[in-house]
């Protein structure tokens, strides 16, 4: 259905979406504010555009995949934005696929819903906007296994299922407009927290005198195995492969765990939500970033 995907944000993520949309058969636009990441692209022969408006006019559906809120709001609505004028030329599909607020997503499906879509204004089309943030960080995207959690219109979310799984391995639809990201921010506050959790257990446990690698098969046979015990270890040497065992490189960074703590807690304040163990661990995961900072 889609044969002409526009792609918007190619850093770390994004350069290795399009790379499985290529590999996948699309034929894909791209445009980033960075020209040395669009470069690469443009070496392959793949088509760059200057503006998101440029790439709205090529494109079917336009994907994007930016650091935050911010950028998705001036990607869509600035001066030469997806949405230049309230118009959308082509694309009836817009998905955004960056972690992002849940209230920013709903503001701007509402947006687009309220577009006029030039290219088929007879066929009566009303625009459609998807959020579609994804889990498994950078290697994921490089696997193509990455997994998609869908808010918005279901037949949307069927329609654009193919394109999921050409970057990833699962797709989830979460429902209305917005509970896409806002499943993406409770999935991460839940893994940071157990994730800071495993790291204090695993510490008392070796300053009360048991290794780590012991305490690891006992929470792994136990009620305390989570993601971060058996698949991402925190300890070095106790899981091969984990970012841990290779002096944390290629790890998810705490600044952007950070990040999302901070969505989490500031969705949690707009309505009026409490969410303490959100705020204690983003205090934590704040100055561990300044730390790390410091030491680099
Ligand atoms: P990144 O910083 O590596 O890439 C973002 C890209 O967007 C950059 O190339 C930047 O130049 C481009 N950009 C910024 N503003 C722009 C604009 N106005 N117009 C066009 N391009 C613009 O970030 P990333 O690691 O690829 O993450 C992207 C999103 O995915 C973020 O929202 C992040 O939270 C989320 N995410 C990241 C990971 C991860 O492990 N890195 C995992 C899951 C989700």
């Amino acid at each position: 259905q889609f044969e002409s995907v526009g792609f918007i944000g190619l850093g770390n993520m994004g350069s290795r979406m399009v790379t499985n949309l290529v590999k996948a058969g699309y034929n894909v636009t791209v445009h980033d504010i960075n020209c040395n990441a669009m470069k690469k692209f443009s070496d392959m022969g793949v088509p760059t555009k200057e503006t998101p408006f440029e790439v709205a006019e090529a494109s079917d559906v336009v994907i994007t995949m930016l650091p935050s809120s911010s950028h998705v709001f001036d990607v869509f609505t600035g001066p030469k934005g997806l949405l230049q004028g309230g118009n959308l030329l082509r694309p009836w599909l817009l998905i955004d696929s960056s972690t992002i607020d849940p209230q920013t997503s709903r503001k701007l499906s509402v947006t687009v819903s309220k577009c006029n879509l030039k290219g088929k204004k007879d066929n009566l089309v009303i625009p459609v906007m998807l959020d579609a943030p994804v889990s498994g960080g950078v290697l994921a995207a490089e696997a193509g296994t990455l997994t998609f959690m869908v808010g918005g219109s279901e037949e949307a979310f069927l329609a654009a299922k193919p394109l999921f799984l050409s970057m990833g391995k699962n797709t989830i639809y979460c429902g209305k407009a917005g509970n896409g990201s806002a499943a993406k921010i409770c999935n991460n506050l839940a893994m940071a927290i157990s994730m800071l959790g495993v790291s204090e257990a695993l510490a008392l446990g070796q300053s009360l005198g048991i290794s780590a690698s012991t305490l690891t098969k006992v929470f792994n046979s136990s009620s305390a195995r989570c993601w971060s015990s058996d698949s991402y270890n925190p300890v070095p040497g106790v899981m091969e492969g984990a970012p841990s065992s290779r002096n944390y490189d290629g790890g998810f960074a705490s600044k952007l765990m950070a990040k999302d703590l901070n969505l989490a807690a500031e969705s949690a304040k707009d309505i009026g939500k409490k969410c303490p163990l959100t705020s204690h661990a983003l205090e934590m995961l704040v100055l561990t970033s300044c730390l790390l900072k410091k030491i680099n």
